[in-house]
């Protein structure tokens, strides 16, 4: 039997169980102390050092917070990319809200900033109200296009939120990704490029919301001796022992990113030669991807999504997916692990009456779309079986 080759299994760095067993020797076994606010620390300064971060209990929390604090409430609106992992979407629907669902654009498969300003005017007209807040990802760790996508949020002066739980340490123009909203998004979930066996970060945009969202993270606490609560908050503060292993990480994050991004480059040439196989690339030198997992489209002529696949109806979709499917049974027979890209949110049927603007290019991605094992601990002689696989 050939060992298993998994999609993005968590690497260890090394020092991680120096700062879980510091947490023990010194007692600090809860959801506050040093190693959170080293973690905050470490995690600001990689972003450049002039936001303020909030380290949560998940990515999913730090949306739900970013969503709160920006006063989102029943009866509202949320734009959100559809083409993403359902905790981009599930904090609107906890509050309240109604998501719109936006398509991506085929250079960075994220939010379309023509869609998003179609979506805008569209509910304006519909409702007579605006979207109150936008949500966009930079998906399998390419930046979305914030620039464009940043002057029509400035324009109809809507707030900005960046989900950037799959791009720690990705940047677009020399500026990191997690940076571009008016809050960013990050996750420590097991199968992120850093693990604390699950957790969050909510990046701020100054001191006064990074003490608003610890408050609201740590039951809306007010300051007196007794227990005073004047709002509702949650439990959702990360704790000093998974914060020790994020320390760790963050120390071992530089090596995971040129890893992954080695993973990728190997791929794109051992791929190179091989019909109707299309490495996912960044549109320009621009968009940094951290290649959190390096991803491929399966059929069509091998170039870069065309027009015409975008406006495939049902049947030509139904053709690539077989085609798709072929190649994701061929990897697991031989021991490997792959997956489908993620499936739009306006295709799922617990968003099934959600409003949806675009012109089909998620759906296109869906139905070619596989992600290979991209983990920082797989070798090279991995990547190799994988290709021969699909050569094959
Ligand atoms: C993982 C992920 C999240 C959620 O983060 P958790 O820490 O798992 O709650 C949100 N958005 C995207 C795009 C993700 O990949």
């Amino acid at each position: 039997m050939q060992e298993k080759i998994w999609l993005s299994l968590a690497t260890m760095g090394g020092e991680e169980k120096r700062f879980v067993q510091e947490a023990f020797d010194t007692n600090w076994v809860v959801p506050m102390g040093p190693n959170v606010k080293g973690f905050e620390q470490d995690l600001q300064r990689f972003l450049g050092g002039h936001k303020p971060v909030a380290a949560l209990s998940a990515g999913t929390a730090a949306l739900h917070l970013a969503l709160r604090m920006l006063g989102i409430g029943p009866g509202d609106e949320v734009i959100c990319q559809s083409f993403t992992f359902v905790a981009s979407a599930s904090p609107i629907t906890f509050l309240g809200a109604t998501p719109i669902f936006v398509d991506s654009e085929p250079g960075t498969w994220n939010l379309s900033p023509i869609y998003l300003e179609e979506a805008i005017k569209g509910r304006i007209q519909q409702t007579g109200k605006k979207p109150k807040a936008i949500i966009g990802v930079d998906l399998y760790g390419m930046p979305a296009m914030w620039v464009e996508i940043g002057t029509i949020a400035e324009k109809y002066e809507i707030p900005l939120i960046e989900d950037a739980a799959e791009a720690l340490g990705s940047s677009l123009g020399g500026r990191m990704c997690g940076t571009f909203g008016k809050f960013g998004i990050l996750s420590f979930n097991g199968n992120k490029i850093i693990t604390t066996s699950g957790g969050g970060a909510l990046v701020c945009p100054d001191e006064a919301a990074q003490n608003k969202t610890v408050f609201l993270a740590t039951q809306a606490r007010d300051s007196a001796p007794h227990y005073e609560h004047t709002e509702i908050g949650f439990n959702y503060r990360l704790s000093n022992v998974c914060a020790g292993i994020g320390r760790g990480q963050m120390m071992a994050l530089p090596g995971f990113i040129e890893r992954r991004r080695t993973i990728h480059a190997i791929y794109t040439q051992l791929l190179a030669d091989v019909p109707g196989i299309t490495v996912m690339q960044s549109p320009s030198p621009a968009f940094e991807s951290n290649y959190w997992l390096t991803t491929i489209l399966i059929g069509g002529r091998g170039e870069r999504l065309k027009t015409e696949d975008r406006r495939l109806k049902t049947e030509g979709l139904e053709r690539l997916t077989a085609i798709r499917e072929k190649v994701r049974l061929a990897l697991e027979a031989e021991e490997i692990e792959s997956r489908p890209l993620w499936k739009p949110m306006h295709l799922q049927p617990v968003f099934k009456d959600a409003p949806f603007y675009g012109d089909g290019t998620s759906e296109c991605l869906f139905a070619k779309g596989l992600c290979l094992p991209s983990g920082a601990g797989l070798k090279d002689g991995d990547i190799e079986r994988v290709v021969n696989v699909i050569r094959h």
